[in-house]
């Protein structure tokens, strides 16, 4: 089975980007559309982001085979329950919450005798909005798909086909072993963003345009990530605290080992660590995840 018409409830980045990946990769497929903001609704319209936009959420999942929720993860358990008295016999209901054991939760709570089958692509950029989608956000990048227990076999392949069709690599995943992981690659580096460009601006004794005029020494990178969304990272971290919480423990003391070999003067423990940690990058950049120029090649979509 493969969809035919496709509901896209929150039209931003991700919402946004899959509407467009659709069109240029599934071009037999509907697209329909909606958003909360009026705004957003409107530019969405003016991009062509979805085939229709729809100013009422039951005007958008009313035929569609598969519903994918956009919203920032607080808000899933909203948006589901505004859509639930609309949707069809024999749909899917999916996500792209970036984390994943809580929106299961409220999924399954909200759409009870509903199929649910959650995902979340790995794929994103520090913008937001109705503008800042773009086709092309999914290709060579991981979605991973979180299947509770008892899912039915047929949609979770049909999910998976929607996915690599967008251009995106499929892996099936464990709830819990998700939000664990993202805790470690995704949720922990945000964190730790935030904490230095809040440090980095707090500080007596330099001045803020000392911090922007030399800010290419490493700190420019670090507000990128710092620059991503407010709603979303504040749901993300109070969704998925526990597994945030523990990687932040565990942060804190190699932190600590660190500063101890800072300390007494432990070039070797120094050495070592940093060597380890370019091989990763190196790992990275030969996987195709990122890219080695300066910009990571990022001025190719303009985000
Ligand atoms: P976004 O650009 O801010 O778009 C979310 C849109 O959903 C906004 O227009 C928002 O409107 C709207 N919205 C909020 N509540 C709604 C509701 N109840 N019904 C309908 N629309 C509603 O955010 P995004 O970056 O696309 O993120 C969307 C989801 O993708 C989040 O769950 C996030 O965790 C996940 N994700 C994000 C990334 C990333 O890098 N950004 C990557 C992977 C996954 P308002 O602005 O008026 O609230």
């Amino acid at each position: 089975m493969s969809f035919e018409r496709v509901a896209i409830i929150g039209l931003g980045l991700l919402g946004g980007s899959i509407g467009l990946a659709v069109r240029e990769c599934l071009p037999g497929v509907a697209t329909t559309g909606y958003d909360a903001d009026p705004a957003t609704r409107a530019r969405a319209a003016e991009r062509g982001l979805v085939g229709q936009v729809c100013d009422d959420p039951a005007d958008a999942v009313r035929n569609a085979d598969l519903v994918i929720l956009c919203v920032p993860v607080g808000a899933m358990g909203a948006a589901a329950r505004a859509i639930a008295p609309y949707l069809t016999q024999g749909v899917l209901v999916s996500d792209v919450g970036s984390s994943k054991q809580t929106v299961a939760a409220a999924l399954a709570e909200a759409l009870p005798g509903v199929a649910v089958i959650p995902a979340h692509p790995v794929a994103g950029t520090e913008r937001s909005g109705a503008d800042a989608g773009f086709a092309s956000l999914f290709r060579h990048r991981w979605c991973i798909i979180t299947p509770p227990a008892g899912a039915d076999p047929g949609q979770l392949a049909s999910l998976s086909t929607f996915w690599e069709a967008l251009g995106a690599e499929v892996e099936i995943m464990d709830a819990r072993h998700h939000d664990m992981v993202l805790a470690v690659t995704s949720h922990l580096p945000h964190l730790i963003a935030y904490t230095i460009v809040g440090t980095a601006s707090d500080l007596e004794g330099v001045t803020e345009s000392e911090v922007i005029k030399y800010s290419a020494g490493g700190f420019r990178d670090f507000t990128r990530i710092a620059a991503s969304d407010p709603t979303m990272w504040r749901d993300v971290f109070l969704t998925n605290k526990d597994a945030v919480l523990e990687m932040l423990q565990r942060f804190t003391e190699d932190l600590t080992a660190l500063q101890r070999a800072i300390r007494v003067g432990d070039g070797a423990q120094l050495f070592d660590h940093f060597e380890r940690t370019r091989a990763i990058r190196r790992s990275i950049i030969e996987e195709g995840q990122d890219d080695a120029r300066p910009d990571f090649g990022r001025s190719d979509h303009g985000s």
